[in-house]
């Protein structure tokens, strides 16, 4: 088909499942980078991984697979494509390094961080592992990989509860996410505590020994601004809304919902339910790609909630990407190999 028939296709395959939530000038404009990004892909054997948190017309036009980190982690695991673009933050991008040293990881923009991940360092774990010696250690994928390193298991909001269950001990340390740890501590029946930080080094917040899991004070940016005034004001409008959170929201928020669940969980719930309308506490991006993906469905919007860090993978970052071979994800391999073991371990619990 010649280029210019194939780049106007692919404008009206956009416009057809976009056109209730992107603008039609930028529609034309994102379709040029769309129908470029997927030449250069072909030309260079590349495969494109995309976060449910890309914008719409990213996330329905240029990745190969689409879906949260667990599923991500084993697409990263089985790919035969390379490069790698990851089209997500930073620490996405350094599990599917660590599970491909061989390829060539590429993050599309530099500044793609997350609170979360920024929150705790491997030293931080280091003094709780001295502090509770002997206590197992599971890390949210959330964190960089050196922190990863240190960790006896990764988890994801999808499987925390299993992989906390799993390991069959009273008591677990449970990094960086205050909120995951406190619903996770909710569902499994446990008593959470957060060590205190100060100049001298770590302290418990917490003097009895009942505790079964130990915390820490991390937060997601974007999940913490949700709160219980926000589900009631719409509850009041709209009785009959379903209202979904994502575990990393505040415990209280997650408890006044009808569903909590990772984003992926999220979307087989509105995919397969039949609830008049839906509320999405979650990164805003999110509820665009639902909607497009299920044209019939009622979706309720507070979207003022833009991940900043997701936010930076841009179409024509993704395309520069892969002009230029950029920018480039190393992991040292002392640390890889540390950080696989507690990947693989996930991956192996499911
Ligand atoms: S949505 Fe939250 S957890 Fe996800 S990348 Fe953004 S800041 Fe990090």
């Amino acid at each position: 088909m010649p280029i210019i028939a194939e780049a106007q296709e692919t404008y009206l395959r956009m416009r057809e499942k976009l056109k209730d939530v992107v603008p039609d000038v930028e529609l034309q404009y994102k379709a040029e980078l769309v129908f470029e990004i997927n030449r250069l892909k072909r030309q260079r054997g590349a495969v494109i991984l995309g976060h449910n948190y890309m914008e719409p017309a990213l996330y329905h036009t240029v990745p190969d697979f689409k879906g949260d980190s667990l599923e991500l982690s084993r697409r990263a695991a089985e790919t035969s494509g390379d490069p790698i673009v990851f089209c997500g933050v930073r620490f996405m991008a350094e599990t599917a390094k660590i599970l491909n040293p061989e390829k060539t990881v590429l993050l599309p923009s530099q500044e793609a961080g997350c609170s979360l991940a920024g929150s705790i360092t491997a030293e931080d774990v280091r003094q709780l592992k001295r502090r509770y010696p002997g206590v197992p250690v599971v890390t949210y994928v959330n964190t960089y990989a050196d922190v990863k390193a240190e960790s006896d298991v990764c988890c994801t909001s999808g499987n925390a509860a299993a992989v906390v269950e799993s390991l069959k001990t009273d008591t677990v340390i449970f990094l960086p996410d205050e909120y995951l740890a406190k619903n996770v501590a909710r569902e499994t029946g446990k008593h959470v505590i957060f060590p205190l930080k100060d100049t001298s080094g770590l302290r418990s917040a917490d003097a009895s020994l009942d505790y079964a899991m130990i915390g820490w004070h991390g937060k997601c940016e974007v999940h913490d601004k949700f709160s219980v005034g926000d589900i009631k004001r719409v509850r009041q409008q709209f009785p009959d809304v379903a209202i979904l959170a994502h575990p990393e929201c505040p415990p209280e928020v997650v408890a006044a919902s009808d569903f909590s669940g990772s984003t992926s969980a999220m979307i087989k719930y509105v995919e397969t339910t039949r609830a008049s309308r839906y509320l999405l506490l979650t990164e805003c991006s999110m509820g665009d790609n639902i909607a497009a993906e299920n044209p019939g469905k009622e979706m309720l919007r507070l979207c003022s909630v833009r991940c900043p860090h997701m936010n930076q993978i841009t179409l024509e970052d993704t395309l520069n990407a892969l002009k230029h071979n950029r920018y480039i994800i190393e992991v040292p391999e002392d640390i890889r190999v540390r950080a696989k073991r507690a990947v693989d371990r996930m991956l192996k619990i499911g």
